[in-house]
This record gives structure tokens, C-alpha cells and sequence, in this order.
């Protein structure tokens, strides 16, 4: 039994909130935390007839690291789920610190103010020694290796689906079917139409911020950066059919890379459509994308923030979008002095998330391995001292509950490779 702090009330938590109330076993108390109280209490209202968890909410802004760390104090709960914004990740790992409490995100810290000149001489020195430049690294967060060590507390980083499951399956893989892993390729497509000319699955901001830079992969331990969607292949995946991906940076590859360094090759690639592709573009050149703010007849706006306020909040695209989601990886390397070729996928169908939790199945797939990467860790199954990424423990417990919770996948050994 574990008292659970979950904060923020979007799109993943308000599927990993369900999916607590579903497990009542573990998670017989919850507290929903977050910005717009309003809407912690119409998800308690919804959710309390249909479970035995207790659901308390509280109004808090994750910024501020004394206020939360009085309301954690306060309700005292076992761990903390962030499920706010990736700007909020190291003020609440900081009030997790104050507090005594373990810590579990599911993406790695970004600064909200990407031109806060501190935070951009650290950044600038960062993309020259490591190469690769996106806003969101890991080193934010391994730099709170000591002291969660010291405080004898866990802080599990990036438990959704990508990072986070993907990162399992690699663990999962290199336990079960490899001696040596040399290639990993990390496939995500959405193959879900949700009738919009052009929308987000999730969060606008964050999303755009991270589709629109660079790509990169780990070659031989080094980076290597191109510039955006401009390494695209074609794969014919299962459940979905033939799509168009391109080659984007993503955080589990700099984890994945520290983790499992005798891996020669890391690369993530995403579907996108046309429309997509043709909007995004668009809005880029037009300056739409930025996170500048400009005056505007005596006001500051951020661009991309009036963007998000102009385009369907992910949250609504749940009834409209049909299909669905195959994510995986696919791994060549040998066993037993033999080459061998793996691929781990999971289907995930956009109706059948709507039906169970109201959600489509990007929020589903995330919120799901946010409650199972809580439940790891409150049980005990996944907790030791410092700050880790999900390949650090044992894949198991973890890859048995996304059987069990919503998530099933595949093994196929014979998997058509991407060149
Ligand atoms: P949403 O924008 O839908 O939800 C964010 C929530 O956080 C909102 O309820 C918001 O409050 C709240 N919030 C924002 N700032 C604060 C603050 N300062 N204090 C308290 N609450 C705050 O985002 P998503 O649900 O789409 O994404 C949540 C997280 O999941 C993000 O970090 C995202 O990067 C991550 N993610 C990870 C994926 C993975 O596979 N690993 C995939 C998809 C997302 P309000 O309601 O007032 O706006």
C-alpha cells in the first residue's frame, strides 16, 4: 500500500492517474497536484465511484520549490510522480530533497528560458564538447547523482514510453537475447488520424521544441548532428502499415549511449506525415516556433506559447483519432557467437484508450509506464540510492506489468531491418 503525489493534471497524468485508481492495490492513496486545481477536482469527481483509492487534490505551482516542499511535507506521500512540464523537473526534485521523498519524471529537464544567459554559457559549452544540440540533456539531472544518494532516496528519470519503456526493452533485450548488442534503432510511429490539418499529441510546446532541431544518433560513442528530418526512412510497421520516419534526436539515445557503451550504433526515428511536415515548417519560418518573447501592441508574448493557445489541447484529440501506435526497438548483435536480429514492439490502439481511460494513445502510452515506473518504485522492486534511468534495473517486474496494465508487446526475431 503507498501514498502516491502526482503532479500536474494534463494529458499523461490524467491517464496515470487512472490507471492508479485502477490499482488500488498498490496505490491506495493518491494526491493530484497541480497548477489548475479546477481540474484536479473534476478527474477526482469522475474517477472516485469507480475506485477504493482515496483521492485528495491540492493546488500548487512546481516552480516553487518552499511551497512544495510544504505540501509534500504535508501529505507526506511515499514518492512524487511528476507529470508536469519538463521545466519543472529539477524545482521538484529539489523539493523531493527538502522533503525526504523519492522522485520519478518521465522526460528530462529543459529550461523554460532558453535564452537565460547562465543556463545558455552552460548549454553552449555543452553542445561544443558533446556535439549534440538539443535543450534537453540529462546532465541537469545526473548532477543529482550524490545527493539522492546521500539522502538514501530514488529519483527514476523518464519512465513513458519513449524514453522510458523503449530503454526497458533495451535492458530486456541485452538480459534475455544478447551476448553483445551492436545497433539499437528506436521506432516510433503514430499512425493515428485525428482529422485536424495539424495538431500536437502532446504538449504543443514541448513537442514542436523538440521535432524542429537537429537530429542526432551515437555512432562509436560520438554524436553525430543533422539537420532536421533530413535523414528519412520508410518502414512497414505492424498494425499500422507503410509510413515515412525521420531520424530525430531523442534523450534515451545520451542514456542508453553512457549505459551500454559497447553499442555501436543508436538511432530514434519518428513517423510524421506530410501535413505535418508542411505546417510545421511553415510556422518555423514564419518565427511561430520561437521561444523569444516579442512586444505585441504593449504586451510580451512567446511565440510558440500563443501557438499552443491557437491549436486543439491535446487532451480533446482523444474521441477523434482513430488507428494506432507501434513503438519498438530493433537490435542486431550476436548470441552464442551468432548473429542475431531482434525487434520489441508494443500496439497501442487509439479507440480502445478512449473507451478504457478517455485519452488517445499517446498520453496512454506514456501515462501507463508513469504509474508502472511509480509502482517499481514505491513497492521496492526498483530503489537504490541516486538518480537512474529505467535501463538500470532489472526489466522483469517492469516488462510483466505492461502486459498486465495496457501495454502488451511483441518479440519478433526475424525483423526487417532499416538501412
Ligand atoms: P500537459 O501540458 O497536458 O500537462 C502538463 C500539466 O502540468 C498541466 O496540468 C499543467 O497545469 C501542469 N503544470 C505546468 N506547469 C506547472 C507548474 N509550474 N506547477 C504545477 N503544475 C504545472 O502535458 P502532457 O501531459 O502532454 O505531458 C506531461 C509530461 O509528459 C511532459 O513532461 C512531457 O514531456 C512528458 N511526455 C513524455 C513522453 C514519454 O514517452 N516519455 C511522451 C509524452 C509526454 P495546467 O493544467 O494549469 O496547464
Amino acid at each position: 500500500m503507498a501514498r502516491l503525489m502526482i503532479i500536474g493534471c494534463g494529458g499523461v497524468a490524467s491517464v496515470a492517474i487512472n490507471k492508479c485508481c485502477q490499482n488500488s492495490e498498490v496505490f491506495d492513496e493518491i494526491m493530484i497536484a497541480s497548477r489548475t486545481v479546477s481540474k484536479c477536482d473534476a478527474l477526482k469527481a469522475k474517477l472516485e465511484p469507480k475506485t477504493s483509492t482515496k483521492i485528495t487534490t491540492a493546488k500548487v505551482d512546481a516552480d516553487n520549490v518552499e511551497e512544495l516542499t510544504a505540501l509534500i511535507k504535508d501529505y507526506k506521500p511515499d514518492a512524487v510522480l511528476n507529470l508536469a512540464l519538463p521545466y519543472q523537473d529539477l524545482t521538484i526534485m529539489d523539493a523531493c530533497l527538502n522533503a525526504g521523498v523519492h522522485y520519478i519524471d518521465t522526460a528530462n529537464y529543459e529550461p523554460e528560458d532558453t535564452d537565460d544567459p547562465e543556463w545558455r554559457a552552460i548549454y553552449d559549452k555543452r553542445c561544443k564538447d558533446l556535439g549534440f544540440s538539443a535543450y534537453f540533456d540529462y546532465s541537469w539531472q545526473w548532477a543529482y547523482q550524490e545527493k539522492f544518494e546521500k539522502a538514501g532516496l530514488t529519483g527514476l528519470l523518464g519512465t513513458g514510453f519513449d524514453p522510458g519503456v523503449t530503454s526497458v526493452f533495451v535492458a530486456y533485450a541485452k538480459k534475455h537475447y544478447f551476448d553483445e548488442i551492436h545497433t539499437i534503432d528506436i521506432l516510433d510511429c503514430n499512425g493515428g488520424d485525428h482529422g485536424y490539418p495539424f495538431a500536437t499529441n502532446f504538449n504543443p510546446e514541448i513537442n514542436l521544441r523538440e521535432v524542429s532541431a537537429p537530429g542526432s544518433y551515437l555512432e562509436d560513442g560520438k554524436w553525430v548532428e543533422i539537420p532536421a528530418m533530413s535523414i528519412k526512412r520508410e518502414y512497414n510497421f505492424e498494425g499500422v502499415g507503410m509510413k515515412d520516419m525521420y531520424l530525430l534526436h531523442h534523450e534515451e539515445i545520451e542514456a542508453l549511449g553512457k549505459n551500454f557503451p559497447e553499442v555501436k550504433r543508436i538511432r530514434f526515428f519518428m513517423t510524421f506525415g506530410q501535413s505535418y511536415l508542411t505546417h510545421m515548417n511553415c510556422l518555423e519560418n514564419v518565427g511561430m516556433l520561437s521561444t523569444t518573447p516579442i512586444d505585441f501592441e504593449g504586451h510580451k508574448i512567446v511565440p510558440i506559447q500563443f501557438l499552443k493557445a491557437l491549436l486543439p489541447d491535446p487532451a480533446s484529440l482523444g474521441p477523434r483519432t482513430v488507428g494506432k501506435t507501434n513503438i519498438g526497438c530493433i537490435f542486431t548483435g550476436i548470441k552464442d557467437g551468432k548473429e542475431k536480429t531482434l525487434y520489441i514492439y508494443n500496439v497501442c490502439d487509439h479507440q480502445e484508450c478512449y473507451k478504457e481511460v478517455e485519452s488517445q494513445a499517446i498520453s496512454y502510452t506514456t501515462g501507463v509506464p508513469a504509474m508502472i515506473g511509480a509502482m517499481m518504485v514505491v513497492k521496492g522492486l526498483w530503489k537504490k540510492p541516486g538518480v537512474f534511468t529505467t535501463d538500470e534495473f532489472d526489466p522483469d517486474p517492469y516488462m510483466e506489468a505492461l502486459n498486465k496494465w495496457g501495454l502488451p508487446w511483441v518479440v519478433d526475431e526475424n525483423p526487417v531491418l532499416v538501412d
